[in-house]
């Protein structure tokens, strides 16, 4: 698909574009670049770091997959926001390391709503206690924004929706608790190539697209 076209269909719920580069050659990445485009996703540390020396300054990256406590460092210089946070301790590695290159890094708590096994994220309940930790509040560079999560990968579209409708609510709950006076608490990270219409549809305000965008990996 077209990036207009795209954007077009976002555009009605003032949702926000990453585009997701991994596997994609620089070529791809400037492409969507020259119309304009400038948060880009990518979900491993190397071609994270490698990318953002060789492209222009002024994207956006986003780190949108599993990350490791050791391999928070080669990130932190940069990042722009960081989506998949499934630990205090890795809240805690984020901290330091944005606080040695003198930054607040914008990050969402990656909560699991699948059914598979293999996706990563925190459930409910430790996402309550990560946020009521006597150690989170005292994390100065790292800033919370809002919750991410991906739905299970199926053709079953009540079950996708009701995994969406399940962050929602998650997010609501954790806007009620413990961010009602913060307007920076105020993004929902979800929808990829095969799910996004039914993420807008439920309150994403972030989407995460690859293949739809960048052709099959
Ligand atoms: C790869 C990936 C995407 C994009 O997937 P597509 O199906 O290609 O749109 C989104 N989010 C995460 C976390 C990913 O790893």
């Amino acid at each position: 698909m077209q990036l207009a076209e795209l954007l077009a269909q976002l555009e009605p719920y003032n949702a926000r574009l990453v585009a997701v580069s991994k596997k994609k050659p620089d070529e791809a990445v400037l492409e969507l670049y020259a119309q304009g485009q400038r948060d880009f996703g990518e979900n491993r540390v190397q071609d994270f770091t490698d990318r953002q020396e060789r492209l222009p300054r002024d994207i956006r990256w986003h780190f949108i997959g599993h990350l490791q406590s050791k391999k928070v460092k080669d990130i932190a210089p940069f990042v722009a926001l960081i989506h998949s946070v499934d630990s205090g301790k890795l809240l805690e590695e984020i901290n330091k390391r944005a606080a040695e290159n003198g930054r607040v890094i914008d990050c969402l708590l990656q909560f699991k709503i699948a059914r598979e096994e293999s996706k990563y994220g925190l459930g409910y309940q430790e996402g309550v206690e990560l946020l009521q930790s006597p150690v989170f509040s005292t994390l100065r560079h790292v800033r919370i924004i809002g919750v991410m999560g991906m739905a299970t990968f199926t053709d079953d579209e009540a079950v996708v929706r009701a995994e969406f409708q399940r962050l929602k609510s998650i997010f609501n709950d954790l806007k009620q608790q413990f961010f009602a006076a913060d307007p920076a608490f105020r993004e929902i990270s979800m929808g990829m190539s095969d799910d996004y219409p039914i993420a807008l549809e439920e309150g994403s305000t972030m989407v995460r697209i690859g293949s739809l965008l960048f052709g099959p990996r």
